[in-house]
Formats: structure tokens, C-alpha cells, sequence
């Protein structure tokens, strides 16, 4: 018992400071500079932040949202993200246990995760991101399922093929872009971490909760910015369908068949 509370608070530790990281490549990296140079500093007045200033989640809260130095409005992604990645961190070794597959999960969340910041951020992804996040579901999954790899391999393909092809009918139809690449690589990457049917899921619950988001978010947002990303909620439903994707499906299986 304690050995597992030991364990799950060294992974809320290791989330945390590892979504404070991914909030720097998610702001850096986009805009071409150094990830580890120089050290952290305030967006606002440059005033460089010291460690008190850098605590995951508690500094935020403790400043209420503000630099210590210059009382700029510091971004809800600094503590959101961390909380995130901390949260979705303790569920995968809580669901996985100890075990390789919880190991590639924890990277292709971190990548996942990344993703969906930078879109919500610039409406763009890196294909750095995209392509990393691809690449290891394919190798991660090749090597853990070995040699029964037909199902993930054969749904990675399909949903990137499925997925582009849907892209392009869009835009022809709708005469700009609603799918666009790097929704469509994160598409391919859902359908080779997850296989089928369970991509059946992630894709279902993507659709949905951006569907849900563009209609409740609509009279918020200022005319001429209607643009959703897609990245955060596809990256949603992976995750989703990472731990409730087999029960959901099993579920509907002894529903209708
Ligand atoms: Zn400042």
C-alpha cells in the first residue's frame, strides 16, 4: 500500500516538472529559440524568475496569476498544463502499472500533450511534434506487440490515409482548411497507439468534444477568430480512449450485437 502511494507521488512530482518543461518547448521551440537558454523569465518586463518563482501549479496560485516583479497577468497554461500532465501521468502507471507499455505512454503523452498546447496556442503544430509523436507510437507499439503488429499497423495506415483523404474533401468543399496535416498525423498516431477498434473511440470522442466546444464557445469568441484548433481535442480523445476505450467498446459490443 504505501509502496504504491510512494509510487504515485514520485509520478505526480515527475508530471509536474515535466509539464512545466513542455510549457517552455511549447513557447520556445514554435518561435525558433533556445529551450535552455537563458533561464526563465517574465513574457512582460524579462525580469529573470527565480526557483520560488517556478514551483509547478503553487507559484501560479500563490501569485495569483501574476509576475511577482512587473503583476502582468501570467497565462492559465503554466498551471493547466502541469496539472495535466500530472494527472494524466499518475492515471497511466495507476491503469499500466509498471510495465514497458507505461513507458511509452508516458513519452507519447508528454508528445500528445505538447501538441495540443502549441495548437491551442498558435493554431499550429510544429511537425517536429507531430512526426515525433507518430514516430513513436509506430516503433513503441511495433516493439511491444511484436510480432502481432497487423491490427495497429494496418489501423495507423488507414486512419492517415482515411484522415487525409477527409482533409482534402473538406477543403474542397468547404474552400478552406478544416482538416489540416498535423490533425491528420495525430489521427495516424491515435490509430497506431490505440489499434482497432478502439481508434473507433479516440475519433468519436474527438468529434464530439470539438463539436461541443465550437458550439458553447461561439458567442465568446471575438468576430473574425472562429478558428478552433482540432489538435487539443483529437490529443482528448486518444487519451480517453487510452483508458476508457476497451470497457466503452465492450459495453456497446454486449449493447447491440
Ligand atoms: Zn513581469
Amino acid at each position: 500500500m504505501w509502496l504504491s502511494w510512494t509510487v504515485g507521488i514520485v509520478t505526480a512530482i515527475a508530471g509536474l516538472i515535466i509539464g512545466s518543461f513542455l510549457n517552455v518547448v511549447a513557447i520556445r521551440l514554435p518561435r525558433g529559440e533556445s529551450i535552455l537558454w537563458p533561464g526563465s523569465r517574465c513574457m512582460q518586463c524579462g525580469h529573470p524568475l527565480r526557483s520560488w518563482d517556478l514551483v509547478p501549479i503553487f507559484s501560479w496560485l500563490a501569485l495569483r496569476g501574476r509576475c511577482r516583479y512587473c503583476h502582468a497577468h501570467i497565462s492559465v497554461q503554466y498551471p493547466l498544463v502541469e496539472a495535466l500532465t500530472a494527472a494524466v501521468f499518475v492515471l497511466i502507471v495507476w491503469h499500466f502499472g509498471i510495465t514497458a507499455e507505461t513507458a511509452l505512454l508516458l513519452v507519447e503523452s508528454g508528445l500528445l500533450i505538447l501538441s495540443a498546447t502549441v495548437d491551442a496556442r498558435t493554431l499550429e503544430i510544429p511537425d517536429t511534434f507531430t512526426f515525433s509523436a507518430l514516430g513513436v507510437a509506430l516503433v513503441g507499439r511495433t516493439l511491444l506487440l511484436w510480432p502481432a503488429i497487423f491490427n495497429v499497423l494496418l489501423t495507423g495506415l488507414g486512419s492517415l490515409l482515411f484522415f487525409a483523404l477527409l482533409g482534402r474533401l473538406m477543403r474542397r468543399l468547404l474552400g478552406r482548411e478544416a482538416l489540416g496535416g498535423a490533425d491528420v498525423l495525430l489521427m495516424g498516431t491515435a490509430g497506431f497507439l490505440l489499434g482497432w477498434p478502439i481508434l473507433l473511440v479516440a475519433v468519436l470522442v474527438a468529434a464530439l468534444s470539438g463539436l461541443l466546444f465550437a458550439f458553447v464557445s461561439r458567442p465568446f469568441l471575438p468576430e473574425g477568430e472562429k478558428l478552433i484548433p482540432f489538435g487539443p481535442f483529437i490529443v482528448f480523445g486518444i487519451l480517453f480512449a487510452l483508458f476508457l476505450g476497451q470497457p466503452l467498446w465492450n459495453l456497446y459490443m454486449q449493447l447491440y450485437m
